[in-house]
């Protein structure tokens, strides 16, 4: 049982990582040795360093998105957490000081709303049941009913939901899944959301670089009106990395200083630098 278990976080943990908790320079910074693939360091704007248990629900996707690890198509070990079970797993290393906070996300498990509500029972759960206090960063998934972004605002201090990348055509390169559109108009909510709800951590979203040919202009352009228009708190650069045994493994990576160029730009148009308190809320 303990066995299944350890095997299902080292696997979940894992396949978390591609979404980004600090940029690559902030990363580079943080120099903190980690024992575990699901404990990864999160980096607040300040330049403070956290531990966060970072996890998927379930790594069983309906989609199809031509650069992911854990695409419907590609042959890897499939795995779930029942909500019960992530909580209190989370929890045993929560108390014993092994992180200080939780990023849940998943893949889309036989729908979006579906998989959705399983985020938010593992929420409701921690918060209802097990009285979890700290800080939680929820994934919304794409596709979901708006009224779900509601529910899981509920227990969460920041949500995300990621564009992937700058506009509609650039997207329909990278998945046939996902419509950018759609996307946008779900990052919109999230971001109202946040404000009405007033979570501390607010909203963020995430672009994948390199992969659908795009350029920076049009990556800052959207980067400035997603800060000045939607009011974010970050935006996060995912260099690409070609994944063996899906459509884009042939594609060449992106360079690294291509994502930290992006990063410098990003402090100049966010102009963030006034920040100075060490938390995980920005
Ligand atoms: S929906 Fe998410 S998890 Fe599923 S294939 Fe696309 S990027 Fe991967």
């Amino acid at each position: 049982m303990r066995e299944r278990l350890s095997f299902k976080l080292s696997h979940l943990g894992n396949e978390a990582r591609y979404d980004l908790s600090g940029s690559i320079l902030d990363l580079r910074s943080a120099k903190t040795p980690l024992r575990f693939s699901f404990i990864y360091p999160a980096v607040g704007k300040s330049g403070c360093v956290v531990k966060l248990f970072k996890v998927l629900q379930t790594n069983m996707c309906e989609n199809n998105c031509r650069y992911c690890a854990i695409r419907k198509d590609r042959n890897i070990p499939r795995l779930y957490f029942k909500p019960k079970e992530l909580a209190g797993i989370f929890m045993e290393y929560y108390r014993k000081g092994e992180v200080q906070g939780l990023f849940l996300s998943s893949a889309v498990f036989k729908s979006p709303d579906r998989a959705q509500e399983m985020i938010i029972e593992t929420l409701r759960i921690l918060r209802r049941e097990l009285n979890y206090k700290g800080y939680i960063h929820a994934k919304i998934l794409p596709g979901v009913s708006y009224e779900l972004i509601g529910e899981t605002a509920k227990w969460a201090d920041r949500l995300s939901i990621n564009l992937e990348a700058p506009s509609g055509d650039y997207l329909t390169r990278l998945s046939e899944d996902k419509n950018w559109y759609e996307l946008y108009r779900r990052l919109k909510l999230v971001s109202e959301v946040t404000r009405k709800f007033n979570l501390r951590a607010g909203a963020i979203t995430q672009l994948v670089v390199g992969p659908a040919n795009e350029n920076d202009r049009d990556i800052l352009r959207l980067t400035e009106h997603l800060y000045r228009g939607l009011k974010l708190s970050r935006v996060y650069y995912s260099g690409f990395t070609p994944i063996v045994d899906t459509p884009l493994e042939n594609t060449p990576p992106a360079p690294w200083w291509r994502e930290v160029r992006l990063y410098q730009a990003d402090m100049l148009v966010d102009g963030h630098s006034n920040i100075r308190s060490c938390s995980l809320w920005r």
